[in-house]
This record gives C-alpha cells, sequence and structure tokens, in this order.
C-alpha cells in the first residue's frame, strides 16, 4: 500500500529515529509500503520520518537512474536499511538533489563522493558495503532524514535564500493539515 508522503513543515521530519530491536511483521509491512511509497512517486529513497514514522529505517532504489553509482560488494535493489551507519567519507561529489517531502525544491548539495554503510536487512543479518556515487549521495540523505537533518539544511547560504518562500508557503500549507483533526495515525512508536 502506498502511503501518504510528510512534506516539510511536519515535526516528524525533524525527530530522531528509533532504533528498531526487532524485526516484526508490523516493520516488515512497513518497509515494503515504503518501497511501494519511494516507486508511486518516482523517487530513488525514502525514510521512515517520510511516512510519518520515526524509526531508524530507509529503503533505496537507484537502479533506474541514468546516474552512474556502484555498491561494493553488488547487492540487489530495493536496498532496504535497518538502523543504517555511515562511516569512511571519502573525496567530494557535487549534484542536484531534491526530495519527495520537499516537492518543487533541487539544488546543488556536496556530499562525500563515497561512503560506507553498515545495516541490517529485514532477516537480521549484516550489510556492509561502500557505494559511489547516486548511491553514496541516496544513502547520505536518507540517512540524514533518520537524524531529522533535511537537504535544505545542507544548502549555502545564498540557495537556501533563494527558496526560502517557497519553503515558508509549503510549510504554512503543511501546518494547516496539522491542524485538522487526523483520522488514523498509524503509530509503530508510540502506544
Ligand atoms: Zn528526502
Amino acid at each position: 500500500m502506498a502511503l501518504e508522503i510528510i512534506k516539510y513543515g511536519h515535526p516528524v521530519l525533524r525527530e530522531k529515529g528509533k532504533r528498531i530491536d526487532r524485526v516484526t511483521a508490523v516493520i516488515r509491512q512497513l518497509a515494503a509500503d515504503m518501497v511501494e511509497t519511494m516507486y508511486a512517486a518516482d523517487g530513488v529513497g525514502l525514510a521512515a520520518q517520510q511516512v510519518d514514522q520515526p524509526l531508524l529505517l530507509t529503503v533505496i532504489d537507484v537502479s533506474a537512474t541514468e546516474h552512474p553509482w556502484t555498491i561494493t560488494p553488488a547487492l540487489s535493489m530495493p536496498l532496504i536499511l535497518v538502523n543504517p551507519v555511515l562511516s569512511h567519507p571519502v573525496g567530494e561529489q557535487t549534484g542536484n538533489e531534491g526530495c519527495l517531502s520537499i516537492p518543487e525544491v533541487s539544488a546543488q548539495i556536496r556530499r562525500a563522493a563515497q561512503v560506507t554503510v553498515r545495516a541490517h536487512d529485514l532477516d537480521g543479518r549484516e550489510l556492509h558495503f561502500e557505494c559511489t556515487g547516486l548511491l553514496a549521495r541516496a544513502a547520505q540523505h536518507e540517512v540524514d532524514h533518520l537524524n531529522g537533518i533535511l537537504f535544505v539544511d545542507r544548502m549555502d547560504a545564498a540557495t537556501r535564500a533563494s527558496i526560502s518562500g517557497k519553503l515558508k508557503k509549503l510549510q504554512k500549507e503543511t501546518e494547516a493539515t496539522l491542524d485538522k483533526p487526523k483520522k488514523s495515525r498509524r503509530s509503530l512508536v508510540r502506544s
């Protein structure tokens, strides 16, 4: 089931993800729904915060893009990363970046050219890989989300200033929807 994507201005996007100690059937379903949501929105990655769940869980699939990337050792997409941690940033890349939670905004963002990712998959197996190019960019963008960081925070001051009007408008629109009572907030974190 494709889920609603949370937009800029919603406080859950600023929450740090809670560590997942046990992959339950509910977490498994959430991951499947996140993959479906990412494909439906034509995205290359999605973090749990973006579907209103502050958990350390993200999904990534860069296989359909034209931008170069590598993963060593090879793993098939979509990647479903439970409790991911990045390390060993190498070099630098600057490229265009956008975010499903911040529609109609894109900008050049500087990221590490290569990162090492450690995580677990849904079956509890350890994943440990190096990635470059667009995959490294996506991993950094998504792990930022898991820490409550958005790509607008990584913009230089001039770029940030140039999109501040769009951000304010989006924030207002999001806040207006927050005032309405929610029908049912499916929460995995709070009881
Ligand atoms: Zn994003």
